[in-house]
């Protein structure tokens, strides 16, 4: 939770003296330290108070800490320390489980290379041609993140070389694992000088880790971090329903307190989809995350949530892994786990940039027992309201998201970019900034959140106006 907020202490000690969470106290040059003030990063957040020190040592890590933590600049941070940009060969190798996790921490990492000039980094994972990556290969980078799978399709294919490579990560690699990548890893790790410096992250600690991280880490270090959330940031809340009462009883949840973002969190896929079902045959705007949805419905589904234009999103933990959401105001668990420790894990993930938020668990009699163990796990006893102390949905309007999502036919094929449509909007159209909430441009679509007030218009505007000097196709998901 600390990541945004500069610990108190750093700000009374102003200038005169570095606290002890500063980025100052790294041997990161100067370009860097002005980049991560210019990024807003202006204090360590604990995992990478705890990890920096030793990985820019040149240590093996092991580093175990939450989701939204800031994993990723503890492990890019070193990576970028351990590069020299004027050798033109990868250097810096990092795994990931999911493309879509790889583009967050390749869009990290670029953040964070800004310090440096032409720094060039390149994502590598399956499900998109080949062609592509072997031309970008062909014209060199630094850096690489990918997923096993596709890294070792290179190594076979020796489009990748990695004898430069000095650091090499593994990040999420307890979902890596969960997912069977262990031995591709291996495999890759073997294509690596052993001189180089290994980096594993995790969210969360299985057994399977350390018997991984023998394989190739050495003498690694261990930073764990399971550290508890501030009670008074997280308002846990605890209803006791009757399992034919559980799915009406979010939708009660949801209409009381009305938040704008809603992860759900379900034990079982079964679940998600008879959640779903009922909240959209309620009205709600609720989608799914799941496994089975190929990369573009995902993408989708994504970007709604995000840009607030959906506001529940229904996911078991695997589907919700990694997920780097920002602004959540509640947490429902629909399922209570067995496992106190997802608990807390899926309870952190609310409330995430003000520090504020809702986390509602819906426990049947059957389920006690696992709230037992999340209560001895928390150090405290679970605080009880009854169902019935919630508004009578029927007589509120039912709740809606602020906004809408508008899809325009063409993305990066087409070269549109944000300020394209931005324009299209403001200048040509004349909606206010205000009015137009998150664009997000991909390979062959376009997203715009717009507030639902102007959505009709927006959309009639946009199918009758040009982008780009083109007309476009639009339409409302
Ligand atoms: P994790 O990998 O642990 O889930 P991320 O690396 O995705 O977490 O970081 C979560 C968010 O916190 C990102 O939006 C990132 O830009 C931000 N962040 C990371 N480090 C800092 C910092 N020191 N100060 C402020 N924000 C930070
Ligand atoms: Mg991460």
């Amino acid at each position: 939770m600390s990541k945004i907020d500069p610990s108190p202490a750093q700000a009374v000690a102003g200038a005169t003296a570095v606290a002890e969470n500063a980025f100052a106290r790294l041997p990161l040059s100067a370009s860097m330290q002005s980049n991560l003030q210019q990024l807003g990063y202006l204090a360590m957040t604990p995992i990478q108070a705890a990890s920096l020190p030793l990985a820019l040592a040149g240590r093996d890590l092991i580093a175990q800490a939450k989701t939204g933590s800031g994993k990723t600049a503890a492990f890019a941070l070193p990576l970028l320390h351990n590069l020299n940009p004027r050798r033109f060969a990868v250097q810096a190798l990092v795994l990931c489980p999911t493309r879509e996790l790889a583009d967050q921490v390749t869009q990290e990492i670029r953040r964070l290379a800004r310090a440096e000039d032409n720094i060039k980094t390149l994502t590598l994972c399956g499900g998109v041609p080949l062609r592509n990556q072997l031309t970008s290969l062909a014209h060199g980078a630094h850096i690489v993140v990918g997923t096993p799978g596709r890294i070792l399709d290179h190594l076979s294919r020796q489009s990748l070389a990695l004898d430069a490579l000095n650091t090499l990560v593994l990040d999420e690699a307890d979902r890596m694992l969960d997912m069977g990548f262990a031995d591709d890893i291996a495999q890759v790790a073997q294509a690596c000088p052993t001189t180089r410096q290994t980096l594993l992250f995790s969210a969360t600690y299985p057994e399977g880790i350390s018997k991984l991280a023998a394989r190739f880490l050495r003498n690694p270090q261990e930073v764990k971090l399971t550290e508890r959330h501030a009670a008074t940031k997280i308002r846990q809340r605890f209803y006791e329903v009757k399992d034919t009462e559980r799915l009406h009883a979010v939708s009660q949840l949801l209409n009381h307190f009305r938040p704008v973002s809603t992860l759900a969190f379900c034990n079982t896929k079964l679940r998600c989809r008879e959640l779903v079902a009922v909240l959209q045959a309620q009205g709600f705007a609720a989608l799914e995350l799941h496994g089975d949805l190929d990369q573009r419905e995902r993408d989708q589904v994504l970007v709604q949530f995000a840009n607030r234009s959906c506001s529940v999103l229904v996911a078991t933990d695997v589907a919700a892994r990694g997920l780097d959401i920002a602004q959540l105001e509640a947490v429902i668990n629909v399922d209570i786990t067995p496992d106190p420790e997802v608990h807390i894990h899926r309870v952190g993930r609310t409330g995430r940039a003000d520090g504020e938020g809702w986390a509602f668990s819906l426990a049947s009699m059957d389920e006690m027992g696992s709230v037992g163990r999340i209560d001895a796990m928390q150090g405290s006893e679970s605080p009880w309201h009854p169902l019935s102390e919630l508004s009578d949905a029927d007589n509120t309007d039912p709740l809606q998201p602020p906004m809408v999502t508008l899809q325009i036919v063409g993305g990066r094929k087409e070269k549109i970019r944000p300020g394209d449509v931005l324009g299209a909007l403001t200048k040509d159209l004349g909606f206010a900034g205000s009015q137009i909430g998150k664009i997000n441009v991909n390979e062959f679509s376009t997203y715009v959140a717009v507030e639902r007030s102007v959505a009709d218009a927006v959309l009639r505007g946009l199918n009758a106006g040009k982008v780009k000097g083109k007309s476009v196709k639009v339409r409302r998901l």
